[in-house]
């Protein structure tokens, strides 16, 4: 079922010891019903969710976003970028299965989280503070109980993650570290209450930031083409992508937007 290897940040910890792979590298694994251990891995999962997981899923259901966070999802804080993080609730019995394995297999496969996605496989990725291009590696996950090593079949790292649809997921999660980064450097843990809430509406809560963009007088404080405004209010993932360049602004005052008319204005407060 490909999961289990949830992305986690921190940026001190050393990865040296994991065989760093480039996607020109090769793995041997199989994963689906004819594995013995299919769904095996499916259960007592500390499944982080992404802001794109969480848009997938939620769309994928037909829920709202608030009635995703509320019905499906658990909120932590306390981690060392300072921001809150989400995690899928598995289910309140013995077994914690997640909520959407059945016998037959994941019935949200087509919109599954990034994590399930890449495992056998982790990613780390960062962005070179020099010539500011992402830079990427992989490793093999190698949990005991999964038989998926054992099945006579090799990918390379490019072919598994165009195998799993992973590009769009890479790139948001990509976006989502820069933002850990942002915070780690600046300690957002002191972020206030009101800024932490904005950061959960703008990735987490897509429904309630579209209201808040399009029903308050956001977009006559900034410099917007009519196309974009119009492509935010319909297009779910500009509307994600334009929540991380709000939120640099919003929490660390990286000038990514432009103010209309009154340049000198305090651009942070439209975030109040
Ligand atoms: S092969 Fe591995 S990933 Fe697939 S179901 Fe079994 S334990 Fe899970
Ligand atoms: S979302 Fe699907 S693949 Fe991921 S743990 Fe749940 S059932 Fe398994």
């Amino acid at each position: 079922m490909n999961n289990g290897s949830s992305s986690s940040f921190d940026p001190t910890a050393s990865l040296e010891e994991a065989a760093r792979m480039t996607r020109k590298d090769c793995f041997q694994f199989f994963c689906g019903p004819s594995v013995q251990c299919f769904t095996e891995c499916c259960r007592k999962l500390e499944l982080a969710l992404t802001p794109y997981d969480t848009l997938r899923l939620s769309r994928r259901l037909g829920v709202s976003s608030s009635e995703f966070l509320d019905d499906f999802t658990e909120i932590k804080s306390g981690s060392r970028h300072g921001f809150p993080e989400v995690f899928l609730k598995m289910q309140d019995t013995e077994e914690k299965l997640c909520p959407f394995v059945s016998k037959q297999g994941c019935v949200v496969y087509e919109d599954r989280p990034g994590a399930c996605r890449t495992y056998p496989l982790g990613r780390a990725s960062s962005k070179n503070r020099l010539t500011n291009i992402n830079e990427e590696f992989f490793f093999v996950v190698r949990e005991s109980h999964c038989r998926g090593f054992e099945q006579n079949k090799t990918w390379s790292v490019d072919e598994w993650l165009s195998d799993q649809d992973l590009e769009e997921y890479n790139r948001f999660n990509d976006l989502l570290m820069e933002l850990y980064m942002l915070g780690f450097r600046s300690r957002s843990g002191e972020l206030s209450t009101q800024r932490l809430q904005m950061f959960m509406m703008a990735c987490y809560n897509l429904d309630k930031f579209r209201e808040f963009i399009f029903r308050s007088s956001f977009l006559t404080k900034f410099e917007f083409s009519p196309e974009r405004a119009s492509s935010l209010e319909t297009d779910d993932s500009c509307l994600l992508e334009f929540a991380f360049e709000w939120l640099k602004l919003a929490l660390f005052r990286i000038p990514t937007l432009k103010l209309r008319n009154n340049p000198e204005q305090e651009v942070c407060d439209s975030s109040s």
